[in-house]
């Protein structure tokens, strides 16, 4: 039996890196993936490459600092689908590498408005098309007689705990993202909505690239001493959305081969 059966998931900035490596996991699972990204040559691309295994994919372009573009993608999704039982959101940027003092305004302003405020605007304006129990209160059930239950995903940073100098608003937004998965979680509740959260280590993709450039270095604060995959990211995102994980909520989980999380 495949967890993801009839699932419909959706997962932001999904056309390559830890996003797509989780499209593809739960593809693998049986659901349903909606790709999304800026860009429409990108969305194509990945849900050919889901597609072409035989896994159901769909695709849908969505910026997801502009509210038309969210908008749009939850009108797809309505009209579709009918509902979404899991929403992954992943996507950040990251606009300045050096001092945090000579960060910009304008940089600053792109970090928060994509990292933290599209997160939780997207998050409020989809928890109505997320599958919900309207008696609530049934987390503590396991088993067969399991309540339907939504799932939001936030796709936060080990920099959140440890924030690097180097991305130090980067890091600012990402630890802001704990409060909201906690916030999220202790508000959903009764919707039979679980809200959790994994903060990623140095995990080998497109965004990692300057800081993979001191790959060795990094390796150094790290117990297991190699660079994480987005499979790495991906098999936890599988076990969180679960109805294995169906007695937790408002967590989040380090997957960064035992970065330090001390802030
Ligand atoms: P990535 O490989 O660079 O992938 C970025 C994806 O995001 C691309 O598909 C891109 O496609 C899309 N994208 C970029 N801006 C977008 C926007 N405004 N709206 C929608 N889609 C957008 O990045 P990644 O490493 O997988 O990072 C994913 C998440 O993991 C981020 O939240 C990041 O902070 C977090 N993280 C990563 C690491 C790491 O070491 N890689 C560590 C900790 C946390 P288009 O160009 O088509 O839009």
């Amino acid at each position: 039996m495949k967890r993801y059966q009839d699932k419909i998931v959706l997962v932001t900035a999904s056309a390559s890196g830890i996003g797509f490596g989780i499209c593809q996991r739960l593809a693998e699972e049986g659901a349903t993936v909606i790709i999304s990204s800026r860009n429409q040559k990108n969305v194509d691309e990945a849900v050919q490459k889901i597609k072409s295994q035989g896994l159901k994919a769909d695709g849908f372009v969505c910026h997801v600092g502009k509210k038309e573009h969210r908008d749009r993608l939850k009108a797809f999704i309505k009209e579709k689908f009918g509902r979404l039982d899991v929403l992954v959101l992943n996507a950040a940027v990251s606009t300045h590498f050096g001092s945090t003092l000579d960060t910009s305004e304008e940089q600053a302003a792109k970090m928060i408005d994509i990292n933290i405020k599209s997160t939780f605007f997207m998050a409020k304006e989809y928890v109505d098309i997320l599958t919900q129990n309207p008696n609530g209160g049934g987390l503590y059930k396991v088993g067969p007689s399991q309540p339907p239950q939504g799932n939001i995903l936030i796709i936060t940073s080990y920099t959140a705990y440890s924030p690097d100098t180097m991305i130090g608003i980067y890091s600012m937004t990402k630890t802001a993202l704990l409060a909201l998965t906690k916030v999220l979680a202790k508000e959903l509740y009764d919707s039979n909505i679980r809200v959790n959260a994994i903060a990623p280590g140095l995990i080998r993709t497109k965004f990692a690239g300057s800081l993979l450039e001191h790959e060795d270095l990094a390796k150094e604060t790290m117990k297991i001493s190699r660079v994480g995959e987005p499979e790495d990211v991906a098999g936890c995102a599988s076990f969180l959305c679960s109805g294995d994980a169906s007695y937790i909520t408002g967590e989040t989980i380090l997957v960064g081969g035992f970065v330090s999380n001390k802030l």
